[in-house]
């Protein structure tokens, strides 16, 4: 026989079971929830892209492109991506599959792994969760408040409080060379101080030296211009719009406007959700408007717009608050004999069937032991079948809850359960 070989997990990617996948089927269904109440629909799309789908949008001079992307030749030699972010694959597809010919605004949203290169730490993996949304072919600065509040209650919604709404705007093709050339004035004086990175941004794209994380760029940076003061007239009136539709939807929001985000699609608002409990990676949701994007990809002029959660991020926050989510059995059968074992078995599955979330016992072991199993898993009831039960016709209960103790006919399981659990069955 050949030994035994035992694998770990590649670095930076994470498996995630119980307890905490609750959290994580929590945030999904609430997501879903809050969604819908906007018109979101869902839509999945494949996790391998071409390689030039995200070279194009995110940009060249971007973190994610320079050093982050999983890229493969494929057996036949075409350069495959695992997709680092979603916004580019479903622009694709929205273009792909002529969408823009249904009525807009479109909305869609997804979830599932993104995949980026990056040094594994707490609140960073190669592996991450992302829910999105995007939404087309709706330019107002209403959508851009509404994107904004959806996510906002979406968040207090999941209990999480001390939230910091980080907002800006990155201008548009014709405000931002003015603000390029600015920025290059500034730190012409800097080049040789900056990281090699960096001294190439500075001729390629220098917006992205203010996004750089290297801690000698950072300091340079102080003083820098902002582009908020570069912004063309549509650009800043569309930007006080926003602002102003979120003080009438009493959103509070910080100006920061040294946030240019790190990826090249983005125009006019840009934001962050921040939370000072996660911190050095403290970013929870970002996004921000895309308006030419779709028309680089060669199809009709949309604007765009969209956001997405971290989910790791997101369930650190939600462990804090100490919240323990289900689900949990609403009753636990606990039979003693061969005959009650195949009773309680029978039972469990008519119970099943009603809607009822049971556990039983089938291995013989004592009362003690599966009360004690009861206990751990908080079962709500304990059914007791034994020998004397099964002559009588009568099971006794126990509320795990309360203590309180009695027994029912066993042929009247049901509507005992379902008259003690409001809502039950389902
Ligand atoms: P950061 O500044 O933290 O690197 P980012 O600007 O690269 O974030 P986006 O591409 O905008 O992030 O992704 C949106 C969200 O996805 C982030 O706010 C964060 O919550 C999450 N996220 C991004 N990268 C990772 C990662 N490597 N591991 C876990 N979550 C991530
Ligand atoms: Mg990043």
């Amino acid at each position: 026989m050949t030994p035994p070989q035992q694998f770990s997990a590649l670095k930076g990617v994470q498996d995630i079971f119980p307890p905490d996948v609750h959290l994580w089927q929590k945030v999904e269904s609430l997501s879903r929830e809050v969604f819908s109440l906007y018109g979101f629909e869902e839509i999945r799309l494949p996790i391998i892209e071409p390689t030039g789908l995200f070279v194009r949008s995110i940009g060249e001079t971007s973190d994610i492109v320079e050093k982050e992307m999983y890229t493969f030749p494929d057996k036949a030699g075409r350069s495959i991506t695992l997709r680092p972010e979603g916004t580019a694959p479903v622009v694709r597809a929205y273009i792909e599959h002529h969408l823009y010919n249904l009525p807009s605004p479109q909305k869609f949203f997804y979830s599932g792994p993104m995949f980026r290169y990056e040094r594994p730490q707490k609140g960073r993996f190669r592996q991450f969760y992302q829910i999105g949304v995007e939404a087309f072919g709706a330019v107002s600065p209403l959508l851009d408040a509404e994107l904004l509040s959806m996510l906002k209650i979406l968040l207090e919604r999941l209990g999480m409080k001390d939230l910091n709404f980080e907002i800006n705007s990155v201008g548009c093709g014709n405000c931002r060379p003015a603000y390029r050339t600015a920025l290059r004035d500034f730190f012409s004086a800097k080049l040789g101080s900056l990281c090699p990175d960096c001294q190439r941004r500075y001729e390629a794209n220098p917006l992205r030296i203010l996004d750089c994380k290297v801690d000698r760029c950072i300091e340079l940076r102080a003083g820098a211009p902002f582009i908020t003061d570069f912004l063309c007239s549509e650009c800043k009136d569309h930007f006080e719009k926003v602002l102003s539709a979120l003080r009438r939807l009493n959103i509070p929001y910080t100006l920061n406007p040294n946030m240019v985000r790190g990826l090249d699609y983005y125009t006019r608002t840009a934001f962050e959700v921040t939370s000072e409990h996660l911190g050095s990676q403290k970013a929870v949701a970002a996004g921000g408007r895309y308006d030419r994007l779709v028309e680089e990809f060669g199809g009709p002029p949309t604007p765009g717009m969209g956001f997405a959660l971290g989910m790791e991020r997101l369930t650190e926050l939600l462990r804090e608050t100490g919240e323990i989510v289900g689900p949990f059995p609403d009753v636990y059968i606990a039979p003693l004999g061969e005959r009650a074992i195949m009773e309680g078995f029978l039972m469990a599955e008519r119970l099943r069937a009603r809607g009822f979330l049971v556990e039983s016992g089938y291995d013989g072991s004592s009362l003690r032991s599966q009360l004690r199993k009861a206990n751990r898993i908080t079962a709500r009831f304990v059914i007791i079948l034994g020998e004397d039960e099964l002559s009588s016709g009568r099971a006794k209960w126990k509320n795990l809850g309360d203590g309180s103790q009695g027994d029912v006919e066993i042929r009247k399981v049901e509507e005992f359960l379902a008259s003690a659990s409001p809502g039950k069955p389902r």
